[in-house]
Formats: structure tokens, sequence, C-alpha cells
């Protein structure tokens, strides 16, 4: 049973759209797919729509922008209402401050020498929330930058053109969207931050303080290493793990939808409590 609990679609910074997302999801074999865009759910109804389709499972989800310890973090909220109010609101909040976000992104980049950076995101973007993303994907087709990974480099990062501070959703407030839409909280891709052991176990904890009730173990950005450190932590902090491609598109080459390792034994995965799926 493939579970592939971390993906995005064109509703934020993937390039397929829902229903290809899904067809994708299908022919690799995932049984059960979480669409996790950025601060939106816009892409929901059209994804379970397609996943009823294909006899797949669709969890409503949704990887919301956190601002903590002075950094950046995701944190993916699972099996969410797409209607609740409260977490629409927040998601909301979140999307304006990448609107004003984007001019100032462009506004530097046109100061480094490389104007039409707002206008090309927003193409690229079709319409809907713009992402670093987005800016990356214009530079390397204005063949600025060799390769996507590469902008993340040069440019849109600390110290670089183009960076811009974030203002995000804070912890606590990100887990209580998530379990007012009745969804379960993971902290995505925790080994990406390369925070310290003691730092990370305190995100873990003021986090399952918070309520939150999960991170990924498995997720496209760790090793098998990254994963078996991960697994300690889950352990340690009490916390069920979940296990994510966080695919993108096949314009990022260096992951694959469904390619999910195992997890690691000894830790419980968050689906284990989740109603048995028949197709
Ligand atoms: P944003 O949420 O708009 O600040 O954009 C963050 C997005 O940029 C992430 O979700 C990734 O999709 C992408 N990103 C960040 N760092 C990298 C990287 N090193 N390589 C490729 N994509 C990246
Ligand atoms: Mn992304
Ligand atoms: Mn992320
Ligand atoms: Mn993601």
């Amino acid at each position: 049973m493939i579970y592939d609990l971390h993906t995005h679609s064109t509703a934020s910074d993937g390039t397929l759209t829902p229903t290809q997302l899904v067809e994708r999801a299908t022919a690799a074999g995932v049984k059960v797919l979480a669409l996790t865009d950025h601060d939106t759910l816009d892409g929901i109804p059209e994804g379970m729509v397609e996943a009823r389709r294909q006899g797949i499972r669709m969890v409503p989800g949704v990887e919301v922008s956190v601002t903590w310890g002075g950094r950046v973090i995701h944190v993916v909220g699972l099996g969410i209402d797409p209607d609740c109010e409260q977490l629409r609101a927040g998601l909301m909040s979140l999307r304006e401050f990448r609107s004003w976000r984007a001019i100032e992104i462009a506004r530097q980049l046109e100061k480094a020498g490389i104007p039409g950076a707002y206008e090309g995101a927003k193409a690229l973007s079709g319409g809907h929330l713009i992402a670093r993303t987005h800016f990356a994907r214009f530079l390397v087709g204005q063949g600025i930058v060799k390769e996507l990974k590469s902008v993340f480099k040069h440019y849109l990062v600390r110290g670089r053109p183009g960076y811009v501070a974030g203002n995000w959703a804070e912890l606590g407030e990100a887990v209580s969207w998530i379990k007012q839409a009745g969804g379960q909280a993971v902290v995505a891709h925790p080994a990406r931050y390369r925070f310290t052991h003691s730092k990370l176990q305190r995100l873990l904890g003021e986090f399952r303080e918070a309520g939150g009730e999960g991170m990924e173990v498995v997720s496209g950005s760790h090793n098998r290493e990254d994963a078996l450190a991960m697994a300690r932590h889950a352990k340690q902090s009490g916390l069920l793990a979940s296990a994510g491609s966080d695919y993108h598109g096949p314009d990022h080459t260096w992951v694959e939808l469904g390619r999910i390792p195992e997890l690691p034994s000894g830790i419980a995965p968050i689906w284990n409590e989740w109603p048995a799926f028949v197709s």
C-alpha cells in the first residue's frame, strides 16, 4: 500500500494540475495521496473528483508556511475540511503576504539587473499564488541560472538578490487552523532545516504542546540517514511518522511521485488509525 502524503499541484508551485497529479499517482501505484499545496486549498475539489474516478483515495491537505525560531518551516495538515472558515481565513492572510512579497522580490531582482520577473513569475503561476519556485523557473527560463536547484544558492535566499524575509503564520496558529479544520498537523521535512538536535527537539516539543501529531520521517528531501535520525526524533517526541515525496512535477527531477522508501521500523505511521480504504 503506497501512501504519498505530501504533493503539490498547479494550485501552488507544482507543474501538474490536480487531475494530472492524480493520474500520475495512480500510474505510480499510489493508493492514498495527499494534495498539500502551499497555503491554499484551491486544488482539492478537482483532485477529489479525479481520485474518485481513478479509484484511489485522496486525503485533502495543505502545507502551511510558518515562521519559527527566526526561520521558515512548513507544517502539513492532513485530512482537513476544505470548507473550514478559520483555516481558509488563515491561509488567505498568508497568500496576501505572498502577493506583496512577489512584488518585493521582483523589485530586488530588477535592481540586480533582472527585469520582468514579476510578470514572468505571475505568468508561470497561472494566476494562482506566486511562490519562489515560480521566480526560480523564470530565472532558469531566462537562462540566468542553469538549474532550478542552483537558483536557491544564488538568488531568493538570505544575503542574495530577491530575498525577502518571511512573515508567515506562528507555529501555534498554523496547528490550530489545521485542528479547527479537523485535520492532523505534521512537521514537514524536518531534516531539511538542518537544526541542531536540541533546536529540533525544542520545535517538536512546542509543536506537540500546540496539538501537533506527526512529523515526516520519510520525505523526498530526506536521505536514509535523515529518515533514521527523524525516526529517533519521532519516538523521543511522541509524534507519529508521516511519509511524502514533496512532488512538484517532472521538472523537479530529483523526486518522483509515490517513490516512498519504507518507514524505519519501530515507529507508528500516522495512517495506522485512519479508516481502512476500500477502493
Ligand atoms: P516559498 O514558499 O514561496 O518561499 O517557496 C518555497 C519553495 O521553493 C519550496 O516549497 C520549494 O518548492 C522551493 N525550494 C526551496 N528551496 C529549494 C531548493 N533548494 N531547490 C529547489 N526548490 C526549492
Ligand atoms: Mn514548493
Ligand atoms: Mn515544504
Ligand atoms: Mn512541499
